[in-house]
């Protein structure tokens, strides 16, 4: 078995392969842990931590604690996070030799029937595999704007890696890699500017739920510039950033140090050479063709991750890499999306999982909406932390729960319990009958559990 990419996807595939009992071999370009570990979730979440650790720093007055000057070492805020990510990756290195998983450094380049060529510095070799699976992720999308090309202008890989802080900031794209990347410049004290085409940013959250994001940027200071498409970017003399935007037909000029690009991500579909595998795409051209066991259209070659272009989230990359696996092996687990939770690291921050409203709406499907509001949870008053709710989409005739948004503090942990019970498909009945710990964020579950049963204790 071949591996292409070590992603969450690949490399979790890789593991589950050899528990299988596969001989396999990962092939990886770059660094183990892909996008993931190396330049998305993990050094995101490296530099959100410490930007709370900075807002609980700035908020301590409030919980009786003076603080004088704050001094922020940027150096080791980069730093600290490039420790965590280098923690991390070794830990996969490590965990493909306990597995006896080959890992071999190169770039995979597609050779005759059944076979890959890897090059590197040292081998110039090929491997002959009986299954292959592609998992080699996906890259930023670049708007083909004016000025796109300028050195300024950065990719959340770039955003992640600035050895100063900029001054200003302007991210072109609202959506949750633009978002989170705003809050944590926008804490260390750059002026942030979001320029989002939709209507409203982070548009894949039903209105109320972004609406509270949305808020709390306001409030802190960043700019949201939405219903705006991005028009050109410009350098001036001084080697200022000027982003053109267009609202309602008029033209704004917006000045920044940097302008970061966050529209989205393309999946790699020229990594390697899909034609001369026989491998087909989707009907968008945007990913690669797979079935429910990440099979493609040849049938020992599969896909996973983003590269499949189904739902560009790690934890999705790393489920198809187990089904994949698994299939090759001779298990049928397929592969399903209905109830996949997103977490959102924003300020608060969101965990959504299952059908919004807005997807309810859309098919016609007569849900109740049950909303807790967090300001009347004991626990997210003792913190200080009262923005959000917890909100359920109940089915209106049987009262299963159909899906659930959190927003508020840790929401992004809190909605493995939605996940739980929208899997399961359980009815709020029975999910009442459940204790919750006091006092603790859960309650905010439980409270909207029985306010959709109409029995709530502390709202509603
Ligand atoms: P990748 O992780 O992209 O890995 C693909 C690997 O393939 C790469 O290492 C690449 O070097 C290698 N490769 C490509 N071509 C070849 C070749 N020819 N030969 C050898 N190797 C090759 N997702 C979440 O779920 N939660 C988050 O909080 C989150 N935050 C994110 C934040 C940012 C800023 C970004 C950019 C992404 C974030 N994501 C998040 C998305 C997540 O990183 C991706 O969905 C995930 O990494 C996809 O995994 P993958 O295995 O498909 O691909």
């Amino acid at each position: 078995m071949v591996i292409v990419g070590g992603g969450p996807g690949g490399y979790v595939a890789a593991i589950r392969s050899a528990q299988l009992g596969q001989k396999v071999v990962l092939v990886e370009k770059d660094q183990l842990g892909g996008t993931c570990l190396n330049y998305g979730c993990i050094p995101t979440k490296a530099l959100v931590h410490s930007a709370a650790v900075l807002e609980s720093i700035k908020t301590a007055k409030h919980f009786g604690f003076g603080v004088g000057q704050v001094d922020i070492d940027f150096d080791r805020v980069m730093s600290r996070k490039d420790e965590v990510v280098r923690r991390l990756v070794s830990g996969i290195q490590g965990l493909m030799d306990h597995n006896g998983i080959r890992v071999i450094e190169g770039e995979a380049v597609v050779g005759d029937e059944a076979s890959l060529k890897v090059k590197n510095r040292k081998i110039d070799g090929t491997i002959h595999y009986k299954n292959l699976i592609i998992a080699t992720g996906a890259s930023p999308f670049i708007l083909p704007i004016e000025g796109a090309d300028l050195c300024e202008v950065i990719t959340s890989k770039e955003a992640l890696e600035l050895e100063d802080i900029p001054e200003s900031m302007t991210i072109i794209g609202g959506g949750i890699i633009g978002m989170e990347i705003a809050f944590i410049y926008n804490a260390l004290g750059c002026e942030v500017s979001v320029v989002e085409y939709l209507p409203r940013i982070l548009s894949c959250l039903d209105s109320d739920v972004s609406d509270v994001v949305r808020e709390s940027a306001i409030e802190k200071g960043i700019h949201i510039y939405d219903g705006a498409k991005a028009n050109s970017i410009r350098k001036t003399m001084n080697e200022t950033m000027v982003t053109e935007i267009i609202v309602d037909e008029a033209s704004y000029l917006i000045s920044s140090e940097k302008v970061l690009m966050a529209v989205g991500r393309k999946s790699n579909l020229a990594a390697l050479d899909l034609q001369a595998l026989g491998v087909t795409l989707n009907k968008k051209a945007s990913g690669i063709e797979v079935n429910e066991y990440m099979e493609t259209s040849v049938k020992n070659v599969y896909a996973i991750g983003d590269i499949t272009d189904k739902m560009q989230l790690a934890h999705v990359a790393s489920h198809q890499g187990i089904v994949a696996s698994e299939h090759i092996a001779g298990y049928e687990h397929p592969m399903k999306y209905d109830v996949v939770p997103s977490a959102i690291f924003t300020v608060p921050e969101v965990g959504m999982v299952g059908m919004s409203e807005a997807c309810a709406q859309r098919q016609n499907i007569e849900v109740t909406i049950a909303k807790f509001p967090m300001m009347a949870c004991g626990k997210a008053v003792a913190m200080n932390e009262v923005e959000g709710f917890v909100k359920l989409i109940v089915d209106a005739s049987t009262k299963e729960i159909l899906g659930g948004a959190i927003v508020g503090a840790h929401s992004s942990d809190l909605i493995a319990v939605l996940t739980q019970l929208v899997y399961d498909k359980v009815m709020v009945a029975d999910a009442i009958n459940v204790i919750y710990a006091h006092p603790t964020l859960g309650e905010g579950i439980h409270e909207a559990l029985m306010i959709a049963d109409e029995r709530g204790i502390h709202f509603g």
